[in-house]
């Protein structure tokens, strides 16, 4: 068997490769895009890192791929949907880097607080200025962590012997999970006004994506300092400018950046701004385990044994009947995710109808892994999600009915909160047609596709008219839409269809409006 490292890797994953008796391994990093086409074709397996592009075309050329292991997190330098297609196995290592990351948030917080780098320049240049760089100490702070999965964990392990009082914004984890790790779970506003370090352990999603603006920062204490060991374009880096040049907050450090390397070096001008050029995974001691784990996981699965964190679900010919029901149940679970308020504690799933007399676990694992694909930048599989739930503290039951209720085969996904329930029903139509068919007992028919906008509005004349009318102002287009109300409520629900991503300012002018009581944007 062959495989091709089109990355550079680290020796130790290497020599694991190499000590292979049946597995030869050829080492080409910096291959063009079009010699990697002309040779996959002899590959069994493929390694990447981020710089290797694995486009369609590389894969339509790769006739003997079985599997392609990405040496660290992000997947998005691959085409993972036409993999899937051509029953190829694609993988990451996620795991590798998390105490790299966790250490180096920790640097950049002591830095800051104690102007390692400007204090640094400063002797460099032969001054001796010990009055200019006063510091602040982390003892007795209050730091707030924005997502606790792998690394914010490690962060606020770390932060116990700081004797800090720690919070933490997550709301996908429960009281239970957050209790065991010692951190208390608020709001979002609560933390970003109360914590005078703030650290961002989240993916770069369409919700996260600028979610530190200028109405954070507008928020924030003024001795607050910043820190995004996470993504670049979670934190909205011309607010940050303005909000470090006129000392709303009292410093910021960013490791990682909109673009990368960034363009605009306003920042870089600024004493209160620290910065490293994406060195959150860059320890030897982080490679050579990303690099021993990609090999490890190679071998694994050319040996075919099942393997951890596959972002993709191959040869799943074998489940047919369930097929669409699985879709729908990773759809429902998404849509959950995707508009959940409050602190997630459980999730009930109903099935009805004849269907589901059959073993139903592999629907329930779609509704888990639906539900955290939109939060883990799609780092989940059906193997890792109920783990992954299990770990979050998240309850799940299941309820059986094999008499049908208003559809020959339906299920229902109740997701429960701090703040309430709610329960999202669908059902397939035909085997490539699924169709939510209420939402909090709300009777509807939409098809949970593409970019879609759920409103919750006041039950009075004119509504539809006036959501459509602002769409169109913004010059976005309806598709679709489906609406419901419940009798004896004074509220009804809309589902919009939308032909593109409605922008964020958009969702607020709806949400600012005094007839609509919640806006939530859904995208598949
Ligand atoms: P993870 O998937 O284990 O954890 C992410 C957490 O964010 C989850 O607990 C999830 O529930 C939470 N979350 C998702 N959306 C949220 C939202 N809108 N609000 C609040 N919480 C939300 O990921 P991880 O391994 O801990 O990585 C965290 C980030 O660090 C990722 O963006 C990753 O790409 C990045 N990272 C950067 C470096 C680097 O070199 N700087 C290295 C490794 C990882």
């Amino acid at each position: 068997m062959k495989v091709l490292v089109s990355d550079s890797l680290s020796q130790s994953g290497l020599d694991l490769l190499c000590n292979q008796p049946n597995i030869t391994t050829d080492l080409r990093p910096g291959l063009s895009p079009d010699e990697l086409i002309t040779l996959i074709g002899d590959y069994d397996a493929l390694i990447i890192r981020s710089r290797t592009q694995v486009t369609k075309a590389v894969i339509e050329a790769a006739n003997n791929l079985k599997v392609i292991g990405r040496a660290g997190v992000g997947v998005d330098n691959i085409d993972v949907s036409s993999a899937t297609q051509k029953g190829i196995l694609v993988f990451n290592t996620p795991a590798g880097n998390t105490v790299a990351a966790a250490e180096h948030t920790i640097a950049l917080m002591l830095s800051l607080s104690r102007h390692i780098l400007t204090a640094g320049v400063s002797l460099r240049n032969q001054e001796w200025s010990r009055g200019k760089f006063m510091g602040s100490e982390l003892y007795g702070k209050t730091f707030g962590v924005i997502g606790v999965g792998r690394i914010g964990s490690e962060v606020i392990r770390r932060l116990q012997a700081f004797d800090m009082k720690l919070l933490a914004y997550d709301p996908y984890i429960s009281v239970q999970a957050a209790d065991r790790l010692g951190v208390k779970l608020v709001d979002r506003n609560t933390l970003i006004q109360t914590a005078d370090y703030i650290s961002i352990h989240v993916p770069l999603t369409p919700e996260t994506h600028h979610s530190i603006s200028t109405d954070e920062f507008a928020l924030m204490k003024p001795n607050c300092r910043l820190v995004n060991c996470a993504r670049g374009g979670i934190i909205d880096e011309s607010a940050l400018y303005i909000a470090l040049k006129d000392q709303q907050i009292a410093g910021a450090a960013l490791d990682v950046f909109e673009h990368e390397p960034p363009a605009d070096h306003r920042l870089m001008g600024l004493d209160n701004f620290l910065a490293t050029p994406h060195l959150g995974a860059s320890t030897t001691e982080a490679q050579n385990m990303v690099a021993i784990e990609v090999a490890q996981k190679v071998i694994d699965s050319l040996h075919q044994l099942p393997i951890e964190n596959a972002v993709n679900q191959p040869n799943m010919e074998k489940f047919d009947v369930l097929q669409p029901y699985l879709r729908l149940a990773e759809r429902i679970g998404s849509f959950q995710s995707q508009i959940v308020e409050g602190q997630i504690s459980g999730i009930r799933i109903r099935y009805n109808g004849e269907i589901f007399n059959q073993d139903v676990t592999l629907v329930s694992v779609a509704v888990q892994a639906g539900l955290l694909r939109p939060i883990l930048q799609g780092n989940v599989n059906y193997v890792s999600a109920p783990l992954e739930i299990k770990q979050r503290g998240i309850s799940i039951s299941e309820t059986k009915h094999s008499t049908p209720n208003q559809f020959t085969n339906s299920l229902a996904v109740t997701v429960v909160t701090n703040q309430g329930e709610r329960i999202i029903e669908g059902t397939v139509l035909t085997s490539d047609d699924i169709r939510l068919v209420s939402i909090d007992d709300i009777h509807l028919h939409a098809e949970p596709e593409g970019h879609m906008i759920v409103i919750y509005n006041r039950d009075q004349p004119g509504m539809i008219g006036m959501i459509g009318t602002m769409l169109g102002d913004y010059g976005i287009n309806i598709a679709d839409m489906a609406v419901g109300r419940k009798d004896e409520e004074d509220h009804a629900l809309m589902l919009i269809n939308v032909d593109s991503k409605v922008p964020r300012h958009v969702v607020e002018k709806i949400k600012s409006l005094p007839t609509i009581m919640f806006v939530k944007q859904v995208e598949f």
